[in-house]
């Protein structure tokens, strides 16, 4: 991941605009003529679901399904209650959204649990089982994902409709088309979606993804990988969706965050488990990875770099590679406060949690081992060899660091911290 420089700022005076919208809009209020008034709560009596209604709801997922891969819109709108204007509209969204993604397939498996269902804007008794879509792009997913949903469903006209469709928590999300319109390009192994009226268009941003990859590819060639093959791969420059759990959450929130989603099937040990990797952009900041080409080529380098390192080793590489003119991006002006700075490499335990400052240190750190000990092939050796050093029984593969630098190296901890503060000496000032 790659924290957001300034997007804090950037937010909070977003909120602050869109408080003084909403503050504004509750003083103005009119009073409603009686008839305008909205209507009476709806009314859901207490229902028992028979196993005949688990089937109606898998018979409607599928036809809905169906009507989605044909390009049949009224069949798929027919899945969901006509009623609700807002509901339709939502769904709408979502069709068109669907007929711009390659997909290969689409289904959803309805299970024998049911949730406390949300509240749905008619009348009718209401059902909430447990829905899981179940979805592959081309070039994107080398096996279908799938993907909890929160569908509420109210029985109307003697059948059940969609009443509510919400976008479900989920640790790895791959559903850029379960929110606002979007727009989509393909070229191999990779499709990039875009907000469709966002500052990027899906073919320029798909361009600029084929360039860094094929550069980011060829830097880390010698890094050993447990995937044979192409990696599939999302770009995801959406501000749909909310993943994976906290990443983005607070001030210190990441830009973009790079992982990986399970192929469905039974559980493998190996990375073929693995449908294939997804580069997300934060729904709540400044659609960085739709403009800033150093956010793209970061999150790249999680896709094809090392993965059995320390944090301070994936991240720092990622700043290296990200494609800087002066020797640590963006953080000249932190000069000062990182010389200030405890001197110490951050642990896997506590990243973050001095924010931009741990990634700034790892990408010193990497910097210095890179440019003044001989260079980036002998420095992906180092990271191919360090799970050798990772000490056994210990989560955490920083404790390896000191014995890793000794062996590749011939280094200490000490030196590594005494060259990175001396690369830090330095910055330019002001
Ligand atoms: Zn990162």
């Amino acid at each position: 991941m790659k924290f957001g420089e300034g997007v804090s700022t950037r937010l909070g005076v977003l909120l602050a605009a869109s408080f003084a919208v909403l503050a504004a809009g509750c003083a103005d209020l009119p009073e409603l003529p009686e008839g305008a008034r909205p209507s009476a709560a709806p009314s859901h009596p207490p229902y028992a679901a028979t196993p005949a209604d688990y089937k109606a709801v898998q018979d409607l997922l599928t036809r809905r399904a169906g009507a989605a891969l044909k390009g049949d819109e009224a069949g798929f709108l027919a899945t969901v209650d006509r009623r609700d204007q807002k509901l339709v509209d939502q769904q709408q969204t979502i069709f068109t959204n669907l007929q711009q993604l390659p997909m290969k397939s689409l289904a959803y498996e309805v299970e024998e649990t049911e949730h406390t269902p949300d509240e749905v804007r008619n009348d009718g008794v209401l059902f909430a089982p447990k829905v899981v879509e179940v979805a592959r792009l081309e070039e994107a997913h080398r096996a279908p994902v799938a993907s909890s949903t929160d569908m509420t469903f109210v029985r109307h006209d003697g059948g059940w409709v969609i009443g509510r469709d919400r976008a479900a928590p989920t640790e790895r999300y791959s559903r850029p088309w379960f929110g606002g319109p979007v727009t989509a390009a393909t070229g191999r192994s990779v499709v990039v979606v875009t907000e469709r009226e966002g500052p990027t268009e899906a073919a320029e941003l798909l361009d600029r993804v084929t360039t860094a990859r094929a550069e980011i590819k060829e830097d880390l060639r010698s890094v050993w990988r447990g995937e044979a093959g192409e990696t599939p791969l999302i770009v995801d420059a959406t501000f749909n969706g909310q993943p994976p759990g906290g990443t983005f959450e607070g001030d210190d929130g990441a830009a973009a965050v790079t992982y990986w989603v399970d192929a469905v099937g039974p559980p493998r040990s190996d990375m073929s488990s693995l449908a294939g990797a997804v580069i997300k952009d934060n729904p709540t900041a400044t659609n960085r990875l739709a403009t800033d080409d150093r956010t793209l080529r970061h999150e790249l380098s999680h896709v094809y770099g090392p993965a059995l390192v320390p944090t301070w080793v994936n991240e720092g590489l990622a700043e290296y590679l990200s494609g800087c003119a002066s020797n640590i991006c963006g953080e000249d002006e932190q000069r000062d406060k990182l010389l200030a700075h405890e001197r110490a490499i951050p642990g896997d335990d506590e990243w973050g949690e001095d924010g931009s400052i741990d990634y700034a240190i790892s990408h010193a750190a990497v910097s210095w081992l890179i440019e003044e000990n001989g260079g980036l092939k002998k420095f992906l050796e180092f990271c191919n060899d360090f799970f050798l050093h990772k000490p056994g029984g210990r989560e955490d593969f920083h404790d390896g660091t000191g014995k890793a630098l000794r062996a590749s190296y011939g280094l200490t901890e000490r030196d590594l911290i005494e060259g990175t503060w001396g690369w830090f000496e330095d910055l330019p000032t002001g």
